[in-house]
């Protein structure tokens, strides 16, 4: 019985992740849950899986969320110092890390500290901080595995044969607005972005995906995972999403990983691996797909994806610099304060204009996220 940790267990990789532990609950048992926001939810998910302790980030909600607990076996925390300690705790074997954002970076690296198992659906802790996070994680030898999809497939790709890599090809949707022209993409609305082809994904992922950063954080993720130089990462539109990525080998050999697109897939994986288990989740059909098409990412479109090869290049702060200010103008353009191509230049603006540090420690990577954010905020009016 393998005991999980979720962080972000209200978002859409949590309530997939806990759909997953419902169906298979003899193999696993749920010992945290933590929300940032959303008791409701919350409430109804400790008291159907019982973890001994709930941490709802935002200490508002706490008087609401423990007197709705208080006739139940479970514990209830609040706050962001809550959800940074809770990882270490004894009873927890994997850490399934689906927080959005700078938000689990500190998280994830006391749960290393900790010697948790990470199943990593935070992306954005990797693009901030991923030469620290890798080297924790050696030096505790504690396994990261990949949640996001492509990621998987690489670590898939891999088992058995880590070590002769040549290129990883990620595969990308393309999102909704493959195609489209800059005229096109000035005048598209939250409404439309938030329409993904293929996937079913939290907001801020779906307009990372839809703008291409989605892919580019995947880019800076990938390396760090696999350990790979800038040109070893190539990024290919695949618009059925059935190729989650693939793996060239130093002979010439690929190896791809496929399946439908369904997040529950890389999850499961995450908690079982390196066995599979049984599942009865739709198969692919050949027939379905009589095409799977290829094509080159539109970088005069789409800058994002070269702003993030940029960021990777320069290193140190860069990354971290990036994400914040993304952060903050996909939240702009969600409340409907800019346009959809606003979204890039926010981002070059800031990255610009903040002070770059080449070795960062945490404390540096705290004031220039901060500092980034209100830089991004102030090119917004
Ligand atoms: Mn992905």
């Amino acid at each position: 019985m393998k005991r999980i940790a979720i962080l972000g267990s209200t978002g859409s990789i949590g309530t997939q992740a806990l759909e997953i532990i419902e169906r298979y609950n003899e193999m696993f048992k749920v010992e945290v849950l933590t929300a940032y926001n959303n008791f409701e939810l919350l409430i109804e998910q400790a008291v159907t899986f019982k973890p001994s302790i709930v941490v709802i980030a935002n200490e508002d909600n706490y008087r609401v969320l423990s007197e709705a607990l208080k006739n139940h076996p479970v514990e209830v925390r609040a706050g962001a110092d809550a959800l940074e300690q809770i990882v270490g705790m004894e009873s927890i074997d994997i850490v399934l890390a689906a927080l959005v954002g700078y938000s689990g970076l500190i998280p994830t690296i006391n749960a290393i500290k900790a010697g948790k198992t990470i199943a990593l659906a935070n992306k954005e802790a990797l693009v901030i901080a991923g030469e620290m996070i890798t080297g924790m994680a050696r030096a505790n030898r504690v396994p990261i595995i990949p949640v996001d999809s492509e990621h998987s497939a690489i670590f898939q790709c891999l088992v058995g044969e880590p070590d002769a890599i040549e290129k990883v090809y990620l595969t990308a949707s393309g999102g909704p607005f493959r195609g489209k022209d800059r005229h096109f993409l000035e005048n598209v609305t939250k409404k439309e972005a938030l329409c993904h082809p293929n996937w079913t994904m939290g907001a801020k992922i779906t307009i990372d995906s839809a703008t291409m950063m989605n892919k580019g954080l995947e880019v800076i993720e990938a390396k760090w995972l696999f350990n790979l130089h800038p040109d070893q990462i190539e990024v290919v539109i695949h618009p059925q999403s059935i190729i989650h990525s693939l793996v060239q080998f130093e002979d010439g050999s690929m190896k791809a990983q496929m399946g439908l697109p369904d997040m529950k897939l890389p999850i499961l994986y995450a908690f079982s691996c390196p066995e599979r288990i049984k599942t009865d989740l739709p198969r692919f059909s050949f027939t379905d797909y009589p095409e799977l098409s290829f094509e080159s990412p539109d970088l005069v479109n789409f800058p994002n994806l070269s702003i993030a090869y940029r960021a990777m290049k320069t290193g140190g702060t860069m990354p971290c610099v990036m994400n914040a200010s993304n952060e903050i103008a996909v939240q702009a353009f969600l409340n409907d304060r800019i346009g959809f191509y606003d979204i890039s230049s926010v981002i070059e603006k800031t990255m610009d204009k903040v002070p770059f540090v080449k070795y960062p420690d945490l404390a540096d990577y705290h004031d220039v996220d901060k500092e980034a954010r209100l830089f991004a905020e102030s090119r917004i009016v």
